[in-house]
């Protein structure tokens, strides 16, 4: 996620809180335990290696690399890849870890966050049609639990759906909105079918 849209979110929290108190810090916070930590770097390293294709029926072959597209005339880049499904098609998560927000946004439509359990990264999955019957904020999700369905909300072209992905590498202290760093999905996600398709030996 790009400074300006971290920005834009915080400015419609803002704008939010009255209607929307904060409710989950008191739910993230309990299911945190204090010294249930374990090494940050290894672990995210390995979750990284792992992910599962966020979009079901699609193989890494099918994956295009769009992460350095130009955005907003050229002033950012895309930082996050598009995958292309029909309209309806089934999101599910890559990895696990928490729901953190189910956001509605001008430019992503309907998103989620999920936090991987390190903390340290934050899957990012936009434009969807809808989420899946419940699924809910500070709930845990495992790797291939369905999210949602793949569509074209916020500013997405109705005539070519697809989910955007994004990861965000981030410290387990910051906010779910606060600046972070992309890291490019694509070589992420075809690591795995490379190792799922090498002999096991
Ligand atoms: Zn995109």
């Amino acid at each position: 996620m790009d400074r300006e849209e971290s920005a834009e979110i915080a400015a419609e929290l803002d704008e939010q809180e009255e209607a929307d108190p904060p409710a989950s810090e008191g739910t993230q916070a309990a299911q945190t335990t204090p010294g249930d930590r374990t090494e940050p770097s290894v672990q995210s390293e390995e979750q990284a290696s792992n992910l599962m294709i966020p979009v079901l029926g699609v193989s890494a072959s099918d994956l295009t690399d769009n992460f350095e597209d130009e955005r907003g005339g050229g002033t950012r880049l895309h930082e996050a890849i598009d995958i292309m499904a029909e309209a309806g098609t089934s999101v599910v998560s890559v990895a696990p870890g928490t729901v953190e927000r189910l956001f509605r946004s001008d430019q992503g439509g309907n998103t989620v966050y999920i936090r991987s359990e390190d903390r340290e990264t934050i899957y990012y999955y936009a434009h969807l049609d809808e989420y899946a019957p419940g699924l809910n904020e500070g709930m845990t999700v495992r790797r291939g639990q369905r999210l949602g369905t793949v569509g074209s909300s916020g500013n997405a072209d109705p005539e070519a759906p697809h989910l955007h992905f994004e990861v965000m590498r981030t410290t387990a202290e910051a906010e779910w909105w606060e600046p972070s760093t992309s890291v490019n999905p694509y070589p992420l996600l075809t690591r795995q079918r490379r190792q799922a398709l090498e002999p096991a030996s």
